[in-house]
């Protein structure tokens, strides 16, 4: 790793401080070209690493997603859990793309809620993996990135770049253990209650069509598409077991 790199990392990390993002993190990306391009092709695979930068969502918002909800709650969560983080995130990762490329390296900014593949329900590179080569958390029997101090809610996107930086080598091992609550709470037993392992397909733990069922069923009764209650579920991240 050259001077130029650890200085501009330095540098996203005072930036980030000003825009209050909570994670910004180096992922080595060359041992899991293959992962990554059969989920989007050979565009992200040609980068060797990419920053996985989050924010975590207000946890009053969350809390409103378990048992019964009201429009109040579900618009809540779709403007200040979902599109405002959204953008927040889009505009950080433009902002860190702009300080590479000044620096002379090559870098791609992935959208915070890309969808590629409707079918699949998938972007072209996951924000999650990447998160989770960054050493921010592992994957849950929910199938979203689990923070230790945050659990499952955090939002998360993807820059990916050819700069030198110094990657993370500290993946963490699944925490879940035996806890099952997100299965247990989904209201379309879309969640199979297995655990996380790598190269194992995201459908031996989530039915997409399921939850994308349920999720359509609240458009019709609610007005929004907002479930969450697997996110609300997790233990981790919940304000009593901070
Ligand atoms: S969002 Fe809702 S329906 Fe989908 S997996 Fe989570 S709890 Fe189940
Ligand atoms: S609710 Fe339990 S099983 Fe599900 S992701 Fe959280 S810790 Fe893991």
């Amino acid at each position: 790793m050259d001077i130029n790199s650890i200085n501009i990392m330095k540098k996203i990390h005072a930036l980030g401080e000003i825009h209050c993002i909570d994670y910004i993190g180096v992922a080595g990306l060359e041992a899991y070209q293959e992962e990554i391009a059969e989920i989007g092709g050979a565009l992200p695979a040609g980068y060797p690493r990419a920053i996985a930068i989050g924010i975590a969502l207000p946890s009053a918002i969350v809390d409103r997603l378990g048992g019964d909800v009201t429009y109040e709650d579900v618009f809540t969560y779709q403007e200040h859990a979902y599109d405002i983080i959204n953008n927040r995130l889009d505009l950080f990762a433009s902002v860190t793309a702009s300080s590479l490329q000044r620096a002379g390296y090559y870098v791609l900014p992935v959208p915070a809620a890309e969808r590629i593949d409707s079918d699949r329900v998938c972007a072209s590179i996951s924000h999650k993996i990447t998160a989770r080569l960054a050493g921010f958390g592992w994957i849950g029997k929910n199938c979203l990135l689990i923070t230790p101090e945050h659990g499952p809610r955090v939002r998360w996107t993807t820059v990916l770049t050819d700069a030198p930086l110094e990657e993370n080598r500290d993946i963490k091992d699944v925490r879940c253990g035996g806890c099952k609550k997100c299965a247990e709470s989904c209201p379309a037993q879309a969640l199979t209650g297995r655990n996380y392992a790598p190269g194992e397909p995201r459908e031996s733990r989530l039915d997409v069509a399921k939850c994308e069922a349920y999720l359509h069923t609240r458009k019709e009764t609610l007005g929004l598409a907002v479930c969450g209650q697997c996110l609300c579920a997790c233990p981790y991240g919940q304000k009593k077991n901070r």
